[in-house]
């Protein structure tokens, strides 16, 4: 799973007296360490969605392999 904050993805505010919603539009480029909070102090989640309709596990088969080391011993 990639961390951060994808393009697409909803967060909702965990307040139930405030139930702000927020999309993402624009995607991070850095690695996101916390979720995003609202204007009202409270931390923002990812709401639960059924795998029936979720569409992001076909971007979990992706594997970065451009990372791969080489034993290099001087
Ligand atoms: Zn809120």
């Amino acid at each position: 799973m990639p961390k951060g904050m994808a393009k697409g993805q909803r967060f909702i505010c965990q307040n139930p007296e405030c139930g702000c919603e927020m999309d993402v539009t624009k995607a991070s480029l850095v690695e996101a360490t916390s979720n995003p909070r609202c204007g009202c102090g409270v931390e923002m989640k990812k709401p639960y969605v059924k795998p029936t309709v979720s569409t992001l596990h076909l971007a979990e088969g992706i594997s970065f392999t451009s990372n791969r080391r080489t034993p290099e011993d001087s």
